[in-house]
């Protein structure tokens, strides 16, 4: 067989293979990319278009990185992978040293994973294993919030939104978790973490632990919401005795203005998942970290096994590129670059406000969001995109952008405009 124009290969790619979130019998258009470099993703027919997604939080450095190219080339000589069951190498080594160092000072062990799911599949084992070592083993429940997202593999969907997350579908495989109000923080300094306490009041025997996504709600509907509300969350942890999960997955690496979100509230989580910008957006690999505590807790009943073990846990390639990722993010002007991506987003995107359509305009960091009242028709509005020039995939209500830390203030303008344009016409 032999495919040769681009309406060949988009033919097959439409007759046989899924795409995230999308129907085989009646699929959406793909379009189908020559390459990529620096913020520009370039279409097999020639055009360019601006990237303001970073590949789903992921491209912080833009595409085609030297410094992250050499990093791979480099480890290929020496290995692509080894298993990690009785070996080890320097590229997992140096990775753990350095995810240690930049989070906080109780988290000092590491557990690596191929992805954001099984990150999250990772932590919610430790929390309940946790109690488990303990004699406590009516404790498996996991309290949440609604309108999270943790991923798509069984027990991360358990703790995404029940509505977003389609638990209707899966009912009678998904364990019931415990669902608070989706955090809101008032103009009066206050917020309604009082709904989540009364839920942890009276559940606090079979809960194992909070899990959550820090000051920004990704995919279960791009939210924001302040630090105090964190901050209140930690200390009613503590007081009820569970755990805390925090999942930076796509908050960390400096999206929302500082490393890690959680910073923002001055806490520490028992457990923290990282992935997607951890390899720079080359390559899937995650990691769940946590506490002497907690590894401790689980050794209690004179095993101290953690039940998990990818195939490909610690690729060295994946391990190799983050390291290279990290480093280049800490020697960037990364806070500087974030506070002015903010500023120009705040002022060009705010206009929209006045829309009709458009029900709510936010910015975070180097995340900015426009609400409108109504699902968009994404095929059409994909396509409209396109014609300008830009890479934009909105979901349901949502017109979201976390482009590239390296984006410059011209190109960046040109994904706003694009947004303000196709949505006054
Ligand atoms: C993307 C995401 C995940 C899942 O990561 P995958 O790599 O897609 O499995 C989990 N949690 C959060 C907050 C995410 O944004």
């Amino acid at each position: 067989m032999s495919l040769q124009s681009i309406d060949e290969y988009l033919s097959y790619d439409r007759e046989h293979i899924w795409h995230p979130y999308t129907s085989m019998s009646e699929p959406l258009p793909s379009y189908l990319v020559e390459s990529a470099q620096g913020v520009k993703i370039k279409l097999a027919d020639g055009r360019e278009l601006i990237d303001g997604m970073s590949s789903w939080w992921a491209a912080i450095h833009g595409y085609n990185h030297p410094t992250l190219n050499t990093a791979i080339e480099q480890q290929l000589k020496n290995m692509s992978h080894v298993m990690f069951g009785g070996l080890s190498h320097q590229p997992a080594i140096l990775l753990a040293e350095k995810l240690i160092d930049i989070t906080s000072e109780s988290l000092q062990h590491v557990f690596f994973s191929d992805s954001g799911s099984v990150a999250v599949e990772v932590a919610i084992k430790m929390a309940i294993q946790y109690w488990y070592a303990q004699g406590k083993q009516e404790k498996y429940q996991l309290l949440t919030v609604r309108n999270g997202y943790h991923g798509d593999t069984f027990a991360a969907m358990s703790v995404c939104d029940p509505v977003n997350g389609m638990h209707s579908m899966f009912k009678a495989t998904l364990i019931e978790h415990i669902f608070a109000p989706a955090p809101e923080c008032y103009d009066d300094g206050s917020n309604n973490i009082g709904a989540l306490e009364q839920l942890l009041e009276k559940h606090q025997s079979t809960t194992a632990a909070i899990i959550i996504e820090p000051i920004v709600q990704g995919a279960g509907g791009m939210r924001f919401y302040c630090p105090e509300y964190l901050q209140q969350l930690r200390s009613l942890c503590d007081k009820y005795d569970v755990l805390l999960i925090l999942d930076e997955i796509a908050t960390g690496f400096a999206r929302t203005g500082t490393l890690f979100a959680y910073e923002q509230a001055n806490i520490e989580a028992d457990i923290l998942c990282v992935g997607k910008a951890l390899t720079g957006g080359y390559m899937s690999l995650a990691a769940t970290l946590t506490t002497q505590k907690v590894v401790q807790g689980i050794a209690a009943d004179g095993s101290g096994i953690l039940m998990h073990g990818p195939t490909f846990m610690a690729n060295p390639l994946a391990c190799q590129v983050a390291n290279a990722s990290i480093d280049l993010l800490l020697d960037s002007p990364w806070e500087k670059n974030i506070e002015q991506i903010e500023k120009q987003l705040q002022k060009e995107l705010m206009p929209c406000k006045e829309l009709a359509s458009v029900n709510d305009v936010r910015v975070k960091g180097a995340i900015g969001v426009v609400e409108l009242k109504n699902p968009v028709d994404l095929k059409a509005i994909q396509a409209k995109f396109i014609q300008k020039g830009v890479w934009i995939r909105p979901f349901n209500r949502l017109i979201y952008i976390m482009p590239p830390y390296i984006i410059k203030p011209h190109e960046l303008t040109q994904l706003t405009s694009a947004i303000l344009t196709i949505l006054k016409h």
